[in-house]
């Protein structure tokens, strides 16, 4: 069963020095219940702006987002508000979206009880549980953000999602702040969370590594495109896209991880004017003539694997 499937045509997004940057461009994501699918790509390539899109806080300005089959567009009133609390975000710097002046119990509480998820009577027992949930000791539910390690505000951010009862969860680059060994212990509470809540995931990083492990299906994407899609497995032994393979080579070795993701060889091209034809082309070592002038459709390479680079019309 198909859960969310985003078809958007062009996205613009922020303004940039009053110019207009295409942050997605001709994008089709799906994600199926109870699926965990990796979106990748360099900072700039759009996949933060298509998560926010996907988990209803972005307004998309041309395309569509259908969630459980229904253009999120096209809800009113109570369906709209519960498709908004089905998709929850989960950020990479939960102290930013975390309250200061708010004792930990309120930031996980005050959603349910807003939405008639728990009451007055209960708040307590409920928060408790999302807290225990989450990893978090319940006796420290009177304590502000600032009194916890930056694993655990990232596991008070997760309790917070939780507490709303989700079905799909967007993390966007929920670990990358966090130092190696506590990368492990919240990458296995989502995946201990998934198994328990049946919950999906789309879950965006500029690491691949980082989604090795805990997604089904992997999401390439490379200046507001799509570069490749297919199953985690596929890409790491059977990538196609020369973008693929190039971040596979420098997929960073445990010992290096904290260092500055360097990939690539050239400086990513500026969003706001992107190279012609097959984006990739000025850093791509196979590129030629066609490439700068005809941009590279999208095209299933094998089945459930999908690409999109002018080599495979040569075949
Ligand atoms: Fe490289 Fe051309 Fe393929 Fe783009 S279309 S990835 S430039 S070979
Ligand atoms: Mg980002």
């Amino acid at each position: 069963k198909l859960d969310l499937a985003a078809k958007l045509a062009r996205k613009l997004g922020a303004d940039v020095k009053e110019e207009v940057v295409h942050a997605v461009d001709k994008v089709d994501l799906r994600v199926r219940k109870g699926e965990v699918v990796g979106l990748v790509g360099e900072s700039g390539c759009g996949k933060s702006t298509l998560g926010r899109i996907v988990a209803g806080i972005l307004p998309q300005s041309d395309g569509e987002v259908f969630w459980k089959g229904q253009e999120v567009g096209t809800l009113t009133g109570e369906a709209a508000r519960q498709s908004k609390l089905q998709r929850q975000m989960i950020f990479q710097d939960p102290y930013a979206s975390l309250n200061p002046r708010m004792r930990v119990a309120d930031i996980v509480g005050e959603a349910p009880l807003v939405h008639g998820l728990t009451r007055r009577s209960e708040f307590d027992t409920y928060v408790d549980d999302q807290m225990r949930r989450a990893g978090l000791d319940p006796a420290f539910k009177r304590r502000y953000p600032h009194q916890f390690s930056g694993g655990q505000r990232q596991r008070i951010g997760i309790a917070r999602a939780l507490a709303v009862q989700p079905e799909f969860i967007v993390c966007d680059e929920a670990v990358a702040a966090l130092d190696v060994s506590i990368q492990a212990q919240i990458l296995n509470l989502f995946m201990r969370l998934r198994r328990e809540l049946d919950l999906t995931y789309l879950f965006i990083s500029h690491d691949l590594s980082v989604v090795e492990h805990l997604s089904d299906r992997v999401v390439i994407m490379y200046l507001g495109r799509v570069v490749e899609e297919a199953p985690t497995e596929t890409i790491f032994r059977r990538a196609n896209h020369p973008y693929t393979r190039s971040l596979l080579d420098s997929v960073p070795r445990i010992e290096n991880r904290k260092r500055a993701f360097t990939v690539v060889k050239g400086e990513i091209p500026s969003p706001l004017n992107p190279p012609t034809g097959c984006h990739f082309h000025p850093r791509c070592p196979l590129a030629f003539d066609r490439c700068k002038a005809e941009a590279p459709a999208l095209r299933e390479v094998a089945p459930g694997h999908r690409s999109a680079c002018h080599l495979n019309d040569a075949a």
